[in-house]
Formats: structure tokens, sequence, C-alpha cells
């Protein structure tokens, strides 16, 4: 791998103490090209843009996908990725799936690797803050005929990510538009994925929503995820996720939910699970907390869910006493290394330097 650094590093221009999402990149950048059947000239190099010919078939057809990661620094600023075998699994499915070259482990993870590392002092180090990392992969030639690009390019960058705070969430349960169908890409980090919900949740927050509560497109009555996020309700004592299918994005928020939360001795159940459960559980009292999990928000719980243009609130609980609440610590003690790591989840980062 060849390895350019940057002469001007702009991390001066980072302001610890007030990070604001996506507004400044790392100092480098990750590339790798797929060209005539192989992966090649791998490169760190300095963040800044890149040049493709407007035939690319990624402007036309949408041949993209891509993953989001973090990186956590503990209280020594030692260095760790969390689970990022998952993410390197997970765009491989979705590459095969819009019929893309599926990307090698080292180049993958070597990259990954390699290139936080260099950029490590772009980690904040407090607890709950981390980089926020994009892997991405798009097709870059194509002749403008609805076929499959010949080529590609894999890249990495990343951002500096503050603690994730939002007040709790006022959900809309959708009828009308759909994120997925079946047989389709919902399972998949395909970029046209996202680019299909901004409507629909720009329609919902002009409601008063933050984020739709998304159902099955052919009748509207399972629940499916909540805006990018997987869900779970702690409804009749126990944890209930709707079961993976091709509609749903396996989270691997969700998967460490699960795991840590099985491990607490909380009943824990993967299955269908319809609105009118849910509405019934609002009605009854036994619906005791929803929540959204991923990534990005790790895990944000939910205040109201409207249906049909009733508003069912969840029960006012303090937040000590919140199951999700204590498994978002329990979840980022693992990230930042204050707690051990049963499942072997952390992986620490060495320094090549
Ligand atoms: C990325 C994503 C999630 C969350 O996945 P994590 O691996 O937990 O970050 C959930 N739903 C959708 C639609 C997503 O794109």
């Amino acid at each position: 791998m060849k390895i350019e650094k940057t002469f001007q590093s702009r991390i001066g221009k980072v302001d610890f103490n007030n990070i604001a999402f996506g507004n400044l990149y790392s100092d480098h950048m990750f590339c790798s090209e797929f060209k005539n059947g192989q992966w090649k000239n791998s490169i760190i190099k300095p963040f800044g843009n890149i040049m493709f010919s407007p035939i690319s078939l990624v402007f036309h057809y949408g041949q993209a996908v891509f993953e989001g990661m973090k990186a956590y620094k503990d209280k020594n600023e030692e260095v760790f990725l969390f689970r990022p075998e998952e993410n390197f699994k997970r765009i491989n499915r979705s590459a095969i799936r819009l019929e893309m070259p599926t990307i090698p482990e080292n180049v993958f993870m070597n990259g990954l690797k390699k290139l936080i590392d260099i950029d490590r002092d772009w980690i904040p180090k407090n607890y709950g803050q981390s980089l926020y990392i994009r892997p991405f992969l798009i097709a870059t030639n194509g002749v403008l005929s609805a076929k499959p690009s010949k080529d590609y390019m894999f890249m990495i960058i990343s951002t500096p990510a503050d603690v994730y705070y939002k007040h709790p969430l006022k959900i809309k349960i959708e009828e009308k538009y759909s994120r997925s169908a079946s047989g389709g890409v919902g399972f998949t980090k395909a970029a046209g994925n996202y680019a299909s919900s901004f409507y629909p949740t720009r329609l919902a927050n002009e409601e008063g929503f933050d984020q739709i509560l998304w159902t099955d497109s052919s009748t509207h009555t399972m629940i499916e995820e909540s805006g990018t996020m997987n869900v779970f309700f702690y409804l009749k004592n126990k944890l209930i996720t709707p079961k993976a299918n091709d509609n749903i994005l396996s989270g691997i928020t969700c998967k460490s939910i699960i795991s840590l939360a099985k491990k607490e001795g909380f009943f824990v159940e993967k299955r269908n699970l319809s609105v009118s459960e849910i509405i019934k559980g609002f009605k009854t009292g036994e619906l005791k907390e929803a929540f959204g999990c991923g990534t990005a928000a790790v895990i944000n719980y939910f205040e109201t869910i409207s249906y049909k243009g009733n508003n069912f609130f969840l029960p006012k609980i303090i937040e000590k006493k919140r199951i999700s609440v204590y498994l978002k610590k329990r979840l980022l003690d693992i990230q930042h290394n204050r707690s051990e790591d049963p499942f072997r989840w952390r992986i620490q980062l060495k320094r090549y330097k």
C-alpha cells in the first residue's frame, strides 16, 4: 500500500470542545481501485476531491454501497474499533446484491487500520465521542447502457463525532411510503435506500415527527425499522425486535444489544411484530419502552408513536430506570474499553508509526 502523508494537517481547525459532525474530515483517505477484474493501487493520501468520468455508472444507475462504523479512545488514548469484521462482511453482502465486486478482506482491513492509525489524533478522547468512519464502494465507469460497471473504487473517509445527544424521538408509523420491499435491497446499505427515504422523512418532519417507523410495503401492518435505525420494544417484560429479513438491515448495534441483553438476563425475542400489537401494548400499559439503535446514535429512545393521527405516549420513566439507557451505557463501556469485553468485540489498533 502506498502512503502519501499530508504536509498541511487541518487538525488545528477542529474545535474538540464543540465538534460539528461532518464539518471537517480527517487528513487522509484510503482508496483502492478495481480494474480489469483486480483490486490494485491501494493508497492512503491526503483527503481531497476525486475526479471521475461523467459516464461513471454511480451517477446514472446508482451502483453505490457504504458502511458506517466508529473508532473510540479509552482513558489512555488507546484506539479501538468495534466489530469491524461485521462491517467488512456487510459491505460485501451489499456489493453482491448490487452486482459489484466484493472487497478482499486485506484491502478492507489493512486500509481501515492503517488509515485510522495515521489519523488517530482526529479521534476525540471523551466518553461517547468517536471518529465516524465511512467506507464506500462506487462504480467508476460505464458506457451509459444499463449494465454493471467494469471499474470500481473503494474508499474510506472519516470525521470526528461528538456524544450523540438527541431528545427522545417522536415517531410516526408510516402507511403510505416504504423504505424497502420484499426481494429488494432493504437489507443492504445501498446509497439509493437513503435517497428514497428523504422525501417521506421530510413530510414526516413537517408534521412534527422526528422519524418514520417503517412498516412492510405490502400491508403496512408489520414493524420494520425506524429511520435508519433498528428498533426494540420492551413489551410484556420482553425486549422484542423485528426479525431480520430482506426488508430489514441487519444492524451491528442491534445484534450487539441482543447479545448483551441476553447475557444480562433479559428475555429477548426476534420475531415479526405487528403495529396492532404495539397499539394494544400502549392501551394495556404493557409497552414500557421503545427505542431505535444504530452506530451513530447507539440508542435513542422514543417518547411518542403516532398511528393514524393518534399520538400514543410511552410511559415517562426516569433515565436511571430505563433499560434503553442502561444498555447504551453497557455498550459504550465496551466500546471505550471501560469494561470487560466478553464477546471480544473490541479490536485495539496497533501503532504502526
Ligand atoms: C446502518 C443502518 C442501521 C444500523 O446499523 P448499525 O450496523 O447498527 O449501524 C439500521 N438500519 C438501516 C436502514 C441502516 O442503514
